[in-house]
């Protein structure tokens, strides 16, 4: 085997296309191959699947391949454009030169997608690190212009979710998540059997719902089949699925519950701390569960708590609150109702907020005791999305994130060599 049959083989190039020129340049780092047809060669019309076309004209092209070893490769051809005779259309036959025919179309090549400057292999190479690392410094490590690589990126992710199939949906977690720094959000949701991302957009209104629902259908879903919403309290999903997801049923989320309740505490504390010093840098003492802190911490957070009888309320009654999904489902309205009233009437107002907000809520709250759908799935979808922020990091595009988000959470089959 010679040299360039060596390259064909890596290659994976075949007739017409062969080896024809390797140039190393050791200075630089770089392998050029080239890649040539001889004349008269014959190719398949890309519109009309014709395969006995030859060119008409070609234009000399680059794309980058996988480095070999240290060395950057890219791989050179004449790309050629075929004048296809042929007429399309159901009388093809007859119409077979006839003038003008199919057109002139630029033909595809075995080693690349048509309008892509990569090979398979190298857009493969990034799709398989871009959930492990963030896109600028694959950028840096490949030497390509970072817009260039999300292009590869996005390109795969939309063929992919074109494919999706969503026909078996029922469960539906919905969570939204900030892009950037208090500045804009998207919404994310998640099939929650399948533990799946199936729809992110860059919105957070009620509307969103909707998009969700279309895009849904347009996966071979089908909104009607939805019967389990998991979400957080804010009231734009809620109207989203009150419009437009008919039979779905409503559960709080556990976790954004006790995120709430947790920023009440702090309030608490805060506006306690105003009034006496002695509760600074206490803050995580009153947020974690009272079972996760050592002998140390247990015994500070309880003598504080007698000592700062406010803040050691609030946290009393969260600690409670807590206990709400250790009861069994026929003793889980009764102690809820207990909790409300003992929160109405604690003289704390961001604590009596949270618990009107639960009454407000009630059946999605206690649904929970059926549906059981919970934090632990939603929790996976927080970390995925802190992934995907992660390998989005420094790009202030939402698009960006939404297609780290598909690419890490969205369980796409993606076609391309592997
Ligand atoms: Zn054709």
């Amino acid at each position: 085997m010679n040299q360039k049959d060596l390259f064909e083989t890596a290659l994976g190039i075949q007739e017409p296309w062969h080896v024809d020129q390797i140039r190393l340049d050791d200075n630089n780092k770089i392998l050029e191959i080239y890649v040539d047809f001889e004349r008269g060669a014959r190719f398949t019309c890309p519109e009309c699947g014709a395969g006995d076309c030859t060119a008409y004209d070609t234009k000399e092209t680059t794309w980058r391949h996988l480095n070999f070893f240290e060395y950057e490769t890219h791989l050179h051809a004449r790309h050629p454009r075929v004048k296809c005779e042929h007429a399309t259309g159901e009388d093809g036959d007859k119409a077979d030169s006839a003038p003008g025919g199919c057109g002139i179309h630029r033909v595809e090549v075995p080693w690349a997608r048509p309008e892509s400057g990569f090979t398979f292999l190298f857009e493969a190479m990034v799709m398989s690190m871009a959930p492990h690392m963030p896109v600028n410094a694959i950028a840096d490590q490949v030497g390509e212009h970072d817009t260039r690589l999300w292009r590869i990126l996005q390109h795969h992710v939309n063929q992919a979710r074109e494919n999706a199939d969503y026909s078996t949906v029922e469960s539906i977690g919905i969570d939204e998540t900030s892009s950037r720094k208090r500045h804009s959000y998207i919404s994310v949701f998640m099939d929650l059997d399948e533990r799946r991302v199936v729809f992110a957009d860059s919105d957070r209104d009620s509307a969103v719902v909707e998009r969700f629902a279309k895009d849904l259908e347009d996966h071979g879903g089908d909104r009607e089949a939805i019967k389990r919403v998991c979400m957080d309290m804010s009231p734009a999903y809620r109207k989203g699925v009150d419009e437009h997801l008919d039979n779905a049923k409503i559960t709080y989320d556990k976790f954004h519950l006790m995120k709430n309740l947790n920023e009440a505490v702090d309030e608490v504390r805060r506006s306690e701390q105003k009034q006496r010093d002695g509760l600074k840098r206490t803050r995580y003492l009153w947020l974690r569960n009272q079972e996760d802190l050592d002998e140390e911490d247990a015994q500070r957070v309880n003598s504080l708590a007698d000592a700062y009888p406010k803040t050691g309320r609030a946290y009393r009654l969260k600690e409670a609150f807590r206990e709400l999904w250790r009861q069994p489902a026929d003793r889980a309205e009764w102690y809820l109702e207990a909790w409300c009233s003992w929160a109405l009437r604690s003289r704390l107002e961001p604590v009596k907020t949270f618990a009107k907000s639960v009454k407000t809520h009630w059946d999605g709250v206690v649904s929970w005791f059926q549906s059981q759908v919970d934090n632990g799935i939603l929790e996976g979808i927080n970390s995925l999305i802190q992934a995907a922020k992660a390998k989005a990091r420094g790009y202030s595009n939402d698009e960006y994130l939404i297609t780290m988000t598909y690419l890490i959470g969205g369980k796409l089959e993606f076609e391309l060599p592997t």
